[in-house]
């Protein structure tokens, strides 16, 4: 027998009840952001490979029965590919876990730009316990002049409208910012609207996905749907506003880099075997696998609960790292070559993981969460995904040194600053 599945050694969760939910509610979007990988070619064309799908109130009710619910610390909504704004059901999926537990932590990260203000009204009447952990994060990368560069086809007075009619509802609104060459100037200013407007945390970030580097800063071209580059991204000019990835990298030498698609061009893979070049020409080669890892889905060093990650289309991962593999448009192969791809193929391939198949007991039961995953973590194993190695090195990773900003530091009213559990 391969994988022994009835007295696992390696489960995932420990076979503790799952606590947390990052739920992926649609892989449709209104915006159009350049590095998002819904997109393709720069920004130019969707992603080929998503079904364009939604989770609905009435197949979240039959995956997530009332039981499973009343046991939940949280469910945040986000995703890989699309805005929980852009599914139907968002806000009736809110109500019914709120009514079903009154105190779990409802969350969600958005761009804010659809939906009528009395739709947000509502969501913040149901996203308002700060106690349990309730917040909105509205990422808006800039003001009326500069948010829409990033964020393309959005519009910032509606954002700002949507906003405050959140806030007035009573919930919980957090900004995240991420910061480029042309917006840098404005973190100040954003900054001080945050605190008149009352939202609760202000969060600069620092994107990680660039293209190309030029003299030490980072470059992204930005195409328009003609394929034609309409615009060029830059990294800011200050460099405490940049990220700290290839710094805090050079002193672990040997350790793994996240891989996107759009990064794939500097990389390739062959043997475990991670080489890239550094923004300043330096070639750096290691083995990816070779690094501990300190799973964010599991309950222990880098999360509170055990999580695990819904997909648009009803599939469960432990995290949206993994969780958008299966859709993930490369450029050359057109489709992902992550270890967790042969991994699900021996738990029995898509539909093994499916909740439109299975219950979630019977998934989270299934090989790949009760053996294969967290076997996988094993020091030098073969399996290792790319991605487990990139976003959950313990001693690095690309998300705690640029991505993720820091969150826990920033919240306005300094008593709220709680410490990163990963530090
Ligand atoms: S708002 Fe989110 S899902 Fe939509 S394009 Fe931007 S990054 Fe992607
Ligand atoms: S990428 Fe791997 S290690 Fe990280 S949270 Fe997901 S399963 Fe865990």
């Amino acid at each position: 027998v391969l994988i022994n599945v009835k007295n696992p050694k390696h489960f995932l969760w420990n076979q503790e009840h799952i606590t947390g939910i990052h739920a992926e509610f649609t892989d449709k979007c209104n915006s159009g952001c350049p590095m998002c990988p819904r997109y393709i070619n720069n920004g130019a064309e969707l992603n080929p490979n998503l079904p364009k799908t939604e989770v609905s109130l009435e197949q979240f009710m039959s995956w997530f029965d009332e039981k499973f619910v009343s046991k939940l610390k949280r469910l945040y909504a986000c995703g890989n590919y699309g805005d929980p704004i852009a599914a139907r059901d968002t806000l009736e999926i809110y109500q019914y876990l709120r009514k079903c537990n009154p105190n779990m932590a409802l969350a969600m990260h958005t761009n804010g730009s659809a939906r009528s203000t009395d739709w947000w009204y509502e969501l913040g009447k149901t996203m308002n316990k700060s106690v349990y952990g309730d917040y909105c994060t509205f990422s808006i990368d800039g003001l009326e002049d500069t948010n829409h560069l990033y964020r393309r086809n959005t519009n910032f007075k509606k954002i700002m409208e949507n906003v405050s009619a959140f806030i007035d509802g009573g919930g919980i609104a957090h900004w995240d910012f991420i910061v480029f060459d042309y917006n840098e100037h404005q973190v100040e200013e954003a900054k001080k609207i945050a605190q008149k407007m009352k939202f609760e945390n202000f969060n600069v970030k620092r994107t990680t996905r660039w293209e190309s580097f030029e003299n030490g800063l980072g470059y992204y071209n930005v195409k328009n749907k003609d394929g034609k580059i309409d615009y060029v991204l830059k990294q800011p000019k200050n460099s405490n506003l940049r990220d700290e990835t290839y710094k805090v990298l050079r002193e672990n030498l040997l350790k793994p880099n996240y891989i996107t698609e759009q990064e794939f061009d500097q990389l390739y893979h062959g043997d475990q075997m991670f080489n890239y070049k550094t923004p300043d020409g330096e070639k750096v080669s290691f083995k990816h696998n070779s690094i501990e890892i300190a799973c964010r889905a599991v309950k222990g060093t880098a999360n509170s609960l055990n999580e695990i990650f819904l997909s648009a289309d009803g599939h469960v991962f432990p995290c949206c790292f993994l969780g958008g593999e299966p859709w993930r448009y490369d450029a050359y192969s057109k489709s992902t070559n992550d270890s967790i791809m042969k991994m699900i193929e021996l738990n029995g391939g898509m539909p093994s993981i499916s909740l439109k198949q299975n219950n979630i007991n019977d998934i989270l039961n299934s090989a790949i969460y009760s053996e294969m995953l967290a076997r996988s973590f094993g020091l030098d194993h073969p399996m290792r995904s790319r991605q487990c190695s990139t976003c959950c090195g313990k001693s690095w990773n690309k998300l705690d040194h640029g991505e993720i900003g820091n969150k826990n530091t920033s919240y306005i009213d300094k008593s709220k600053n709680s410490e990163s559990l990963r530090k």
